[in-house]
């Protein structure tokens, strides 16, 4: 298990100070081009849910998106996007919250959850969790229920997982 982690450790590119000084950015775009860690990455993340009820993951804009309708489909749920304000064509509800200089916003569709839906919350990388934290909030306030949160990698120094004050909080690699 641990060589696998490994592996898609060493297929995630590091690029460092971007989008600006400082921030070592973790880019996933060179787990996408293997079709291995591809495959890997899905049932790692399938793997802590699979013998749950999940009716709904919800990714979080843009690359909570692309293993997040891989999670959908291997458990069997469906998929719903959270999204930066005024790309969702429908009605929305929205939700701040806090940047390093200022807020920013995150909208779902007012139609997306049912009440008592059991939720899971996906992201390709929790950092400090604000933006996990927004889409819980979107959750439920439309009665849904968050059974917990899945992640591809944890920034373990920015403590996102003590701020989503969780029992069930998933990363495949824990940096
Ligand atoms: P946060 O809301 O602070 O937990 O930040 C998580 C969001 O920012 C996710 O959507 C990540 O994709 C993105 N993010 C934050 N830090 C990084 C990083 N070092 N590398 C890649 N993405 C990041």
């Amino acid at each position: 298990m641990e060589s696998t982690k490994e592996y898609l450790l060493s297929v995630i590119r590091n690029i460092p100070d971007f989008p600006k000084p400082g921030i070592q950015f973790k880019d996933i775009t060179t787990l996408l081009a293997d079709p291995k860690a591809l495959k890997l990455t899905t049932d790692l993340l399938t793997k802590p849910y699979q013998n749950e009820r999940v009716d709904v993951v919800v990714g979080l804009e843009s690359r909570g998106f692309l293993f997040g309708t891989n999670l959908a489909q291997s458990l069997g749920a469906s998929f719903v996007p959270v999204r930066k304000p005024g790309k969702l064509p429908a009605k929305t509800i929205s939700e701040s919250y806090e940047l390093e200089y200022g807020t920013d916003q995150l909208e779902m569709h007012a139609d997306a959850i049912k009440k008592g839906d059991r939720v899971i919350i996906h992201d390709d990388l929790i950092a400090t969790g604000g933006s996990a934290t927004a889409a819980k909030k979107l959750v439920e306030r439309l009665g849904g229920e968050i059974i917990g949160y899945s992640f591809i990698m944890e920034l373990s120094f920015l403590n996102g997982r003590e701020n989503l004050n969780h029992q069930k909080v998933e990363s495949i690699l824990i940096i």
